[in-house]
């Protein structure tokens, strides 16, 4: 007798079908292979072991729930102990510490540092794009602690004191003095509520509590109204000092074992970016001690902030690797009015599209990091003066809409809130805002031009490697240059000038190393008309099917 007979009120309304498995139990790494082509590429075939293992880590299941979870609910802000003390403690999901340990306990806030040589941004930029694809939020931390070192050793008894505790291969979470830890994590207090692009506006003051000077302790006192990561145990301030404004290490504790008086107000309700708090706060006599020169305080944190600038462009990649990764593997397995989404023709422009773009930041950004690897070479560093904001600019701002057209490609599914579309939707808009929203990059790389013209000759050099290799580059490339030496209205311009530096890097990246079906394709959607800068415009003859046949990971 079936169910049904014994009982006729149970009844079998659908089993499921035509919907995908989970993207999950794969590795992201060897499934990616514009990101193995390009760390072998860029100087980092040595890191190949590491790199497979650490792709199966962040394509496991349980690993990818982690993700979820630390998502799942706000952090919480509390002032106070129950006895009455402040205590200035903001708890997370334990999927969220999870998540950090993992990330500093695989070095990726540290390994350029302890271990530089060929190739080390690079690996340490693959592994941060894999990580990253699993939860973007905790990697706000992850990459400021990453990006203070260069600041702080400028002021070497300071490095003596935090560097190898920073760099240290470890995490430890608990609100105590950071004498008590081996390994400490470093946040970044600029923006202040009046100015956050003009750092100058700043009004919070720094009063030397002796003599003064670079590695000398201060008092501050004023408001941050954006701090990010808030548990951080140090944190890169500015603050005007009486010979102008200044860099300072300010950390929660003073050595004495009590709490700076930095208190936070409350935490930024956040549209994304849930997992990681950010908040405002006040420094009421706050000690921290001076980086660099005393009225140098924006060069010595530029340092901080380039790099932060970078891992904002390896984000953003990620993202979109992770968006184009989700919608390819939906649509290879889904159908729809008799053939499978990735075989319909306009979906197939969608989705090749999508892997056309995603390849293209990608490409462009671990060619930074074999920039950042070499920096006592000229042409790198002048090549990486221009192509971080150029890069930080174009790719983040790709980012957002990216993330819209991918999710569509799920349809409704892609909506909701179990799966990870909705939270890449929400993350997308803000590598873009923070550290220099996009203007701010245009207005930097025409910085870059005038105070060192040669890093627009690097810019042209490197790119003109490919000239030759297709007519439309070629075409591209000449207007372009023959743009820049119109100067009028130049501010007003900038972004369509960036817009076209950052496209001719990626077409001459592509071009030179991209299999043929993908440069060609990029050539055609992106550097012929403007058409093509919307998703799913690529016109007729490009061979899709090999673009999305390269891209898409497959599961099981
Ligand atoms: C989630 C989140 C976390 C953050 N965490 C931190 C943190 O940890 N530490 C920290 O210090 N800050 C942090 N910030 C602040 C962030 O860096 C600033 O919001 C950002 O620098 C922009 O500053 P602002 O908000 O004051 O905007 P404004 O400076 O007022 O800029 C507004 C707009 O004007 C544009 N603009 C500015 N100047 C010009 C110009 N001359 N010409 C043309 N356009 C211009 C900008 O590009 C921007 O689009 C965070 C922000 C967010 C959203």
């Amino acid at each position: 007798m079936t169910d049904q007979e014994r009982d006729p009120w149970l009844a079998d309304t659908h089993t499921v079908f035509n919907q995908p498995p989970a993207l999950e139990g794969y590795n992201s790494y060897e499934q990616d292979p514009a990101l193995s082509e390009g760390v072998a590429r860029e100087g980092a075939a040595w890191a190949h072991d590491d790199l497979t293992r650490y792709g199966a880590l962040t394509g496991q299941r349980e690993i990818i729930a982690l993700g979820f979870d630390a998502n799942a609910s706000k952090p919480e802000f509390h002032t106070h102990d129950r006895f009455g003390h402040r205590i200035d403690e903001v708890r997370f999901h334990p999927a969220y510490h999870q998540l950090m340990g993992m990330a500093l306990e695989n070095g990726l806030h540290s390994r350029p540092w302890t271990t530089p040589g060929e190739g080390a941004h690079v690996a340490r930029a693959a592994k941060y794009y894999l990580h990253s694809q699993v939860e973007a939020a905790h990697c706000c931390p992850v990459t400021m602690t990453f990006a203070a070192m260069p600041s702080i050793r400028k002021q070497p008894e300071l490095e003596a004191i935090w560097g190898p505790k920073v760099t240290a291969e470890a995490y430890d979470s608990r609100n105590v003095p950071d004498s008590q830890k081996q390994a400490v994590t470093i946040g970044m207090a600029m923006t202040e509520k009046q100015g956050g692009s003009d750092v100058r506006a700043n009004s919070t003051r720094a009063y030397p509590t002796g003599s003064g000077g670079p590695g000398e302790a201060y008092e501050l006192v004023g408001h941050k109204w954006f701090v990010s990561a808030p548990m951080c145990d140090a944190f890169l301030v500015l603050a005007h000092a009486p010979g102008g404004l200044s860099c300072f290490l300010m950390p929660r504790w003073r050595p004495d074992g009590t709490k700076n008086p930095w208190q936070i107000q409350r935490l930024k309700n956040k549209m994304g970016n849930v997992a990681n708090a950010s908040s405002e706060a006040e420094l009421r006599g706050a000690l921290g001690w001076m980086i660099g020169e005393e009225g140098r305080g924006v060069p010595t944190i530029i340092e901080m902030v380039s790099m932060t600038r970078f891992d904002c462009m390896i984000g953003s990649s990620a993202g979109m690797r992770q968006a184009a990764a989700q919608a390819l593997h939906h649509c290879r397995h889904r159908s729809a009015f008799g053939a499978t989404l990735q075989d319909q023709p306009l979906m197939q422009n969608v989705l090749a599209d999508l892997s056309l773009e995603s390849e293209a930041a990608l490409t462009m950004t671990l060619r930074l990091a074999r920039s950042m690897d070499h920096q006592d070479d000229e042409h790198e560093r002048l090549l990486a003066r221009l192509l971080t904001p150029v890069g930080k600019y174009w790719i983040c701002k790709r980012t957002a809409n990216y993330a819209y057209e991918s999710m569509e490609c799920i349809g409704g599914s892609g909506v909701m809130e179990d799966c990870i579309m909705p939270r890449l939707l929400r993350e997308s808009p803000v590598n873009a805002i923070w550290e220099g929203s996009g203007n701010v990059q245009c207005l930097d790389t025409l910085r870059a031009l005038q105070k060192s013209p040669d890093s627009l000759d690097a810019f042209f050099t490197e790119a003109a490697q490919a000239r030759g290799a297709d007519p439309r580059f070629d075409r591209f490339l000449a207007r372009l240059q023959n743009d820049f030496a119109d100067t009028s209205d130049v501010q007003f311009r900038a972004r369509n000038l960036v817009d076209r530096l950052a496209l001719t890097m990626q077409a001459s990246l592509l071009l030179r190393h991209a299999p043929a079906a993908v440069s060609d394709a990029f050539c055609a959607g992106r550097l012929e008309g403007n058409d093509g800068l919307n998703i799913g415009n690529l016109p007729a003859g490009i061979d899709a099917r090999a673009i999305i046949d390269r891209s898409t990971p497959v599961v099981g």
